[in-house]
């Protein structure tokens, strides 16, 4: 990379070092949050992007560790004021990702980890091709329907409407063509392994042609 600074000020945030932003899809319950930690584990220099929510804040959510929760005006006017790198509603309420923060992490060279639905890949692929997408799948439905109830967190109705929307959300994943990797999380370290290693190889590669071109 060059030192010149006219040259830097025009690059693309990402396109520093080794700096990589990780989107992980999957249906509610699969997995993801459990996988992230694994990952942070593995990589040093990786953070994890704390969304913006409208959804209320449970029992075992901690603000500013799980969630920024905030109310529907808030939410206006993070829109507002540009300030989220993408968002969508999901199960009617609303997620988002601050922008400002994820960029200035990319600018360092981390590896940010974002945990988004299928809407919000599509939007940030958009706007940084480069970054890489894996999307994780339950071994079966039973088994995404127990992790679901295991992690005593939602209502049996509200987990019953996460459960309905889990097929949908796998059909609209794979229709997508935004994903650069399926995992099944069936035993939780292999699936970490998968995609530490998957992370790994794409930061020493760096994107593939067709990703380039799209740059
Ligand atoms: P998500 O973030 O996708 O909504 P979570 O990470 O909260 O899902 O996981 C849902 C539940 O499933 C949690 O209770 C978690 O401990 C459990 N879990 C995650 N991965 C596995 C796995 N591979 N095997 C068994 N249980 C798992
Ligand atoms: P939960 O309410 O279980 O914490 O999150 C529900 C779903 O919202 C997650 O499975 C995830 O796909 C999605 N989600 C969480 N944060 C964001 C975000 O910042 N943006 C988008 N687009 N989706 C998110």
């Amino acid at each position: 990379m060059s030192d010149h600074p006219a040259e830097c000020e025009h690059r693309l945030p990402t396109d520093t070092a080794d700096g990589l932003l990780l989107i992980l899809s999957g249906p509610s319950g699969v997995g993801k949050t459990t996988i992230t930690r694994g990952v942070e584990r593995s990589i040093a220099d990786s953070v994890f992007s704390v969304s913006v929510t409208t959804r209320a804040q449970t029992e075992a959510d901690v603000e500013g560790v799980d969630y920024h929760f905030a109310t529907e005006a808030e939410f206006d006017s993070l829109i507002e004021r540009d300030e989220l790198l993408e968002w969508a509603s999901v199960f009617g309420k609303r997620y988002g990702t601050p922008r400002e923060w994820v960029l200035e992490q990319l600018r360092r060279g981390r590896l940010v980890i974002v945990e988004i639905d299928v809407e919000g890949a599509k939007q940030v692929k958009t706007k940084l091709p480069e970054a890489f997408a894996v999307f994780v799948l339950p071994p079966s439905e039973e088994v995404l329907l127990q992790r679901l109830q295991s992690r005593k967190r939602e209502s049996e109705e509200a987990i019953q409407r996460r459960f309905a929307e889990a097929k949908r959300e796998i059909a609209t994943a794979r229709e997508s063509g935004v994903y650069d990797l399926f995992v099944v999380n069936d035993d939780l370290e292999r699936a970490i392994g998968v995609a530490v290693e998957a992370v790994r190889a794409r930061r020493t590669s760096g994107p593939s042609a067709d990703e380039k071109r799209a740059l």
